[in-house]
């Protein structure tokens, strides 16, 4: 597959050039779908919710009772969720004042391959935790995520995080599609094995030992994405063939103001699903969205999926 690389303001990423071509001509494969598709109710409801939101800025409780009737009419929703949905469990937006990169300079990829020091100032950040993204506990947001699996209506969840915490509120790991990877666990950059963090602490720490792979002694490295790096073919593959194959689209907590992050939602709309998108703050997509809710994720998430939320 051919990487169109782009620069956004964060993180590094690339598109799958299909992608854009469809985006850009309007010929993806779902335009056949979306034909077929009734959309009036929700359309309608979204409508609503549209001029709610310009008319009622506070009081989102008619705008929560939408979102809710939207997720019981879904059969097979995939979640977009973006830092937003992880602020509630105190870890900062990376673009936000007091996030992680207001505070410490992205190591390049290719910076942290080539040199030592790189390297080792990335494992201490690391040791230290310092991103903010280890250590933090799920909030309602991502439990609620985990209802509606359980429910059997979420097929997937896209995330650009790599906070780990959706799989640490119960939903299974292959359910989740990392598009920055993980920042929970460590990879060789030459044969892929994973590593533990904590196992490679000590020889550091004691040492001051690089971590290197017990099986082939290549470069470990974080399970992220980083800044410089491609983004990993596998992961984009995946979340575009579930993107193609819901019925319902829900961004929480992400500005879509970057790709890929722009680029599934717009291609789910195109393939016939509803698109529905809770964030802060205004986001580029707006105008695609059947249902648009400027609430706090946990909050809005936790009165639309209730524990008896039906399967
Ligand atoms: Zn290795």
């Amino acid at each position: 597959m051919t990487l169109v690389r782009c620069i956004p303001r964060f993180p590094p990423c690339a598109v799958p050039a299909v992608v854009l071509k469809s985006l850009a001509t309007g010929s993806g494969v779902g335009e056949k779908a979306q034909k077929n598709r009734p959309r009036a109710p929700v359309r309608q409801a979204g409508r609503q919710a549209r001029k709610r939101s310009e008319s009622e800025l506070s009081g989102n409780s008619a705008k929560r009772e939408d979102l809710a009737q939207v997720l019981r009419a879904a059969k097979r929703i995939v979640a977009f969720t973006g830092a937003g949905i992880s602020t509630e469990s105190g870890i900062p937006d990376f673009r936000s004042p007091g996030g992680i990169w207001t505070k410490m300079k992205p190591i390049q990829f290719q910076d942290f391959v080539n040199s030592e020091e790189k390297r080792r100032e990335s494992w201490i950040r690391a040791f230290q935790g310092r991103a903010g993204w280890t250590g933090r506990e799920p909030n309602a947001g991502h439990y609620a995520l985990e209802r509606l699996w359980r429910a059997g209506r979420l097929s997937s969840i896209i995330t650009q995080n790599v906070d780990n915490l959706h799989q640490h509120s119960g939903v299974p790991a292959e359910r989740v599609i990392e598009l920055h990877g993980n920042a929970s666990y460590a990879t060789c950059l030459s044969c892929g094995l994973r590593h533990e963090i904590e196992d490679l602490r000590p020889a550091f720490e004691t040492r001051g030992d690089l971590p290197a792979c017990r099986d082939c002694a290549g470069i470990v490295k974080t399970a992220t994405i980083s800044f410089g790096q491609s983004m990993p073919e596998e992961p984009m593959r995946r979340a575009e063939e579930e993107t193609l194959s819901c019925d319902l689209f829900l961004v929480l907590g992400s500005s879509l103001t970057v790709w890929p992050a722009a680029g599934f939602p717009l291609q789910a709309r195109r393939a016939g699903a509803r698109l529905v998108i809770v964030n802060r703050d205004p986001t580029d997509l707006d105008d695609y969205a059947d249902l648009i809710l400027r609430d706090e994720i946990g909050p809005a998430l936790s009165e639309a999926i209730p524990a008896n939320f039906p399967g």
